[in-house]
C-alpha cells in the first residue's frame, strides 16, 4: 500500500502501473509505507514520472540502510574486513568489490526478494577471500549460504524484470 499525499490530504492508494511491473515491488511496498508528496510536485512533471522518482529515492534509501546492515552481519560470518560501502546505479551488475574491501551495490537489487539481496551481499563478501568464480569461491559462498544456488538462479531468471 502506498500512501499518496495530495493537496495536503493523505489517502491510501495502490499504484496500478507499478503493481503491474514487479510482484516483488508490491510485496516490498506492503512492508513499508512510502509517501509521495504530490502537493509539492512541480507543474511541469507528470504524476507518473514524479511517483517513479519517489519510488527510486525510496529504494535507494532502503539500499543504504539494509545493504549496510547485511554487509555488517555477513562480513563476520564470511570472516572479512570491509572498507567503504557505496550504493550506486549500475547498468548490468549487482555488485562489485576491490581487493581493499571496498564494496559497491546496485540499489535495484532492493526490488528482489530479501534472500536474493543476502546472496548478492554474500557473493561480494566472498570475493574478498577469493577474487574469481572458481569452485573454491562457490564453496565459500555455500558455506555461508547453503541454498545460494536457488537465489543465484532466481537472479539469473528474474533480474531483468527488476525495473520500475
Ligand atoms: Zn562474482
Amino acid at each position: 500500500m502506498v500512501k499518496v499525499s495530495s493537496g495536503g490530504v493523505v489517502e491510501e492508494a495502490v499504484f496500478e502501473d507499478v503493481k503491474a511491473t514487479s510482484q516483488a515491488l508490491v510485496e516490498r511496498l506492503d512492508e513499508a509505507i512510502m509517501i509521495v508528496d504530490f502537493f509539492n510536485k512541480p507543474d511541469d512533471i507528470d504524476h507518473g514520472i514524479y511517483a517513479r522518482k519517489g519510488l527510486i529515492t525510496w529504494y535507494k534509501r532502503q539500499a543504504e540502510k539494509k545493504i549496510r546492515e547485511k554487509v555488517e552481519r555477513y562480513a563476520h560470518i564470511v570472516g572479512v574486513e570491509t572498507g567503504v560501502i557505496r550504493i550506486k546505479s549500475f547498468k548490468s551488475r549487482w555488485g562489485s568489490c576491490t581487493p581493499y574491501g571496498d564494496l559497491e551495490f546496485n540499489w535495484v537489487i532492493m526490488m528482489a526478494p530479501n534472500r536474493v539481496v543476502d546472496y548478492v551481499v554474500i557473493h561480494e563478501l566472498c570475493h574478498l577471500i577469493q577474487m574469481d568464480h572458481s569452485p573454491q569461491f562457490w564453496r565459500e559462498v555455500e558455506r555461508v549460504m547453503p541454498d545460494y544456488f536457488e537465489h543465484k538462479e532466481w537472479l539469473k531468471d528474474n533480474g531483468h524484470k527488476l525495473v520500475i
